[in-house]
């Protein structure tokens, strides 16, 4: 990611909603992809219980409903715009029961990691728009609860994933130690919400991008055919557990269960990867990434990536940590990598 800064000069995140420095309120507007400084501007003239918000040069925004609601976003929208929510917020079709308490706290941490999602989509080019804009297949989200953590809920089994364009995530992977403990029983490296959405976006994009267009035998070649037993081939996975060799042939364990699991790991991971290059590129570190996708070859990009896990991996172990980065990027999964960077180089607008 970016790196921003208030009007005061003061060094701000994605997530900040008020600068420390000088007291200005904060933002992410997507029209301008950036943080904005903004002060409260209320004339009367905008909707009850809302207030317009100006930034330096005088343009007016609007906070989210689910920022004075909850405070639960930090985006904002233009000043012509009628919706009640922000382009990410817009993209809910369930969200949790909020009267219950710490599920908006819960609920709040998964907008943030959607909206980091959504921040690369939109960055990379990529059309990110709901079933109601684009009039077929579209982006939705579904935060549920199940029996497990809410009693009074019907629903005993609520699974990650993803289904034409709808991604579903448990309220409780918000829940740190639901999740490590998940995490451990899965025998996964990562387990992450941004590694979830990231993971849920490469299954939609697939649908998007590649079903049924010139990419499809391109996909068979890379990773194979996604038209295979779902079902069995993920109970051979969990019943057989991880085969000595797939760090030879796929980015994680998971990967190897299922040729369009393998494209939902892989595309996860081209996108851990430019956020994380954009951010160290961002913060000084000697990294070159051109901002535009279209003009970038994949091996520079893979390059400067090795070199800097090198640098994260040490810097952990000074630290007494684990690898940041315990990945191993093979000749097969830079293979992989190469397609998923060309259909969204194709896609970019
Ligand atoms: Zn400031
Ligand atoms: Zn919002
Ligand atoms: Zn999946």
């Amino acid at each position: 990611m970016k790196d921003f800064y208030c009007t005061c000069g003061q060094r701000i995140y994605f997530d900040n909603t008020e600068c420390l420095s000088c007291g200005r309120q904060l933002r992410f507007d997507p029209e301008q992809h950036a943080m904005v400084a903004l002060t409260t501007a209320d004339d009367g003239s905008a909707l009850e219980g809302e207030a317009w918000l100006v930034d330096e040069a005088g343009h007016r925004v609007r906070d989210c409903r689910n920022r004075t609601q909850y405070r639960a976003c930090n985006w904002v929208l233009s000043e012509d715009d009628p919706q009640p929510y922000c382009r990410s917020c817009r993209l809910n079709k369930v969200v949790p029961h909020l009267e219950r308490a710490g599920n908006v706290r819960h609920w709040s941490k998964l907008e943030s990691a959607k909206r980091h999602l959504l921040y690369t989509l939109i960055q990379l080019g990529l059309p990110v728009q709901g079933p109601q804009e684009t009039g077929g297949l579209g982006l939705e989200f579904a935060f549920l609860e199940d029996s497990r953590s809410n009693a009074n809920v019907r629903e005993s089994f609520v699974a990650t994933g993803h289904a034409r364009g709808l991604i579903t995530l448990n309220l409780a992977e918000a829940d740190d130690a639901y999740r490590e403990k998940t995490r451990q029983q899965l025998g996964e490296i990562y387990r992450t919400i941004l590694g979830h959405f990231r993971h849920e976006s490469g299954h939609y994009y697939y649908e998007l991008l590649v079903r049924g267009t010139d990419w499809q035998s391109s996909f068979v070649e890379v990773f194979g055919d996604p038209d295979i037993n779902y079902q069995q081939a993920l109970r051979r996975h969990y019943a057989k557990g991880r085969t000595n060799d797939w760090q030879q042939h796929f980015i994680s364990s998971y990967a190897s269960s299922h040729p369009s699991e393998d494209w939902a790991e892989t595309w996860a991971h081209y996108l851990h990867m430019r956020d994380t290059l954009e951010t160290a590129s961002a913060f000084g570190l000697r990294v070159n990434v051109p901002t535009s996708t279209r003009d970038i070859p994949l091996q520079a990009l893979v390059d400067q990536w090795v070199e800097l896990t090198v640098v994260l991996n040490a810097l952990n172990r000074s630290m007494g940590l684990a690898d940041a980065y315990p990945f191993v990027l093979t000749d097969t999964v830079v293979t992989k990598l190469r397609m998923i960077h060309q259909v969204i180089q194709a896609a970019s607008q």
